[in-house]
């Protein structure tokens, strides 16, 4: 439960993504679970995919016909609540916000996290996309099994760095 653990239950998260058949093209999967006064990744989006209606502590908002799955949200929310997701064959393609350093590397495998912490799988970095304009936060492109969908959240970070 959300409200006891910080947590969400399978039937929120998966509230947040659209039905599969979107999914053929990257599209931003907002997990945005609290109503907080914060609009970063509606105003970072160059297509005006993301609407906050005029009350900010409203939860965002996303139109899948507009979203082209960049990642410049992803990078832009500091609560860290946007991923990038697309279905391809088996497989998930994935954006994921990092902020530690060292960055991962393309090639390397990485163990995968669900929101509780815990390990589900291993994924692979296919892309690292670091900029200035991203303020020192990857953009990391993982694969992982299309079984993770609603699962794989982010990364460990790897002991020692
Ligand atoms: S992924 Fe890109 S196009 Fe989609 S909502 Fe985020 S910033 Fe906008
Ligand atoms: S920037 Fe992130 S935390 Fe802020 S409203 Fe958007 S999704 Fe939520």
């Amino acid at each position: 439960m959300i409200e006891k653990n910080g947590v969400p239950s399978k039937e929120l998260i998966e509230s947040c993504f659209p039905d599969q058949i979107v999914l053929e093209k990257p599209k931003a999967i907002i997990e945005c679970y609290k109503e907080i006064p914060c609009n970063p990744c509606s105003t970072s989006c160059p297509f005006d995919a993301i609407f906050i209606p005029e009350d900010i502590n409203v939860r965002p908002l996303i139109d899948y016909d507009k979203c082209t799955g960049c990642g410049i949200c992803v990078y832009n929310c500091p609560g860290l609540a946007i991923t990038v997701r697309m279905l391809k064959g088996d497989k998930v393609e994935m954006k994921i916000p990092y902020e530690f350093l060292p960055y991962p590397e393309k090639g390397e495998k990485m163990n995968v996290m669900n929101r509780s912490g815990d390990i589900i799988t291993q994924g692979e970095v296919t892309k690292v996309h670091i900029t200035e304009r991203h303020n020192k936060t990857a953009l990391v492109h993982l694969e992982v099994e299309r079984e993770f969908l609603y699962d794989a959240m982010t990364v460990e970070v790897k002991h020692g760095r």
